[in-house]
């Protein structure tokens, strides 16, 4: 008895005090990282509370089981984008995210063979085949994620072309590049520079002659064209620094190089950002 008014006023002060709590909080929280560079041709790499799902531009996102997510920016894409984290109550929160417009080199290509130009019409059917090859082992969605490592440059040697570039092939302007241009010689190592798993090994490909692409997850694949050398199988599955070609002059080029591209999805990434 004696202690009851005691007991009221501890009551009292507890439904004060969580009265107060709620009023500054938010009424809750969601969990959210993100890295990377917002800019056109970047990748963010995310990371949420497990069981969250996310939205980009409205198209629901791949999760990992532990709540890692990836999205990424093309070449020209808009400059506004919406990402929106919802949990497992329902309630969500958006974030909108703008990036930074970038300004493309113009390349001016000579001495490209015609047929690479203006490709004749006996090999319209193969192009188009290599095409559809190329876009299935760009679709695959694992829940690997070899991107959360940091990544080893594939080759050594100058950069002689960069992403992006308006090009023009004996003065016929021509799609941009989306690659990364490393020049070495013929027969050069290239090392996976992530770990991942072959979805296209491809030794002879009209444009891009000798190809490799990697799936790394979550929708990200990196690709090696130009190879003198295909070392890989497709479903084999790749350590990083693992030699998987060699470097060459196949397909559609004026010197051997390297070209290294990345994808998320359909969009093309550069790979010198990716290399930070
Ligand atoms: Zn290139």
């Amino acid at each position: 008895m004696l202690n009851q008014p005691l007991i009221h006023r501890a009551l009292w002060l507890s439904i004060i005090l969580s009265l107060f709590t709620f009023l500054i909080k938010p009424v809750f929280a969601i969990e959210l990282s993100l890295s990377g560079d917002y800019t056109q041709g970047g990748l963010i790499i995310g990371k949420t509370d497990e069981g969250n799902t996310v939205t980009f531009n409205g198209q629901q996102l791949q999760m990992s089981a532990k709540g890692d997510f990836i999205f990424g920016f093309g070449r020209d894409d808009k400059l506004e984008h919406v990402l929106e984290i919802t949990n497992s109550d329902k309630k969500s929160v958006k974030h909108m995210i703008n990036i930074a417009k970038r300004d493309y080199k113009i390349q001016r290509i000579e001495g490209v063979a015609k047929k690479y130009v203006s490709p004749p019409p006996e090999v319209l059917s193969r192009i188009k085949q290599d095409n559809i090859q190329i876009a299935n082992a760009r679709a695959v969605r694992s829940d690997r994620l070899d991107f959360l490592s940091p990544m080893l440059k594939p080759v050594k040697g100058p950069i002689s072309g960069v992403y992006g570039s308006q090009r023009y092939f004996n003065g016929e302007p021509k799609r941009p590049h989306y690659g990364l241009d490393i020049a070495a010689k013929t027969g050069t190592p290239v090392a996976a520079p992530l770990a991942g798993k072959v979805t296209l090994a491809h030794a002879d490909m009209y444009y891009s002659g000798g190809t490799i692409i990697i799936d790394h997850g979550l929708g990200l694949t990196s690709t090696y064209i130009h190879l003198s050398a295909v070392d890989v199988m497709e479903n084999q599955e790749i350590k990083q620094g693992q030699v998987i070609g060699k470097v060459g002059a196949t397909g559609r080029v004026t010197g051997p190089h390297l070209d290294w591209r990345f994808n998320w999805l359909d969009k093309r990434l550069d790979p010198a950002l990716l290399m930070n």
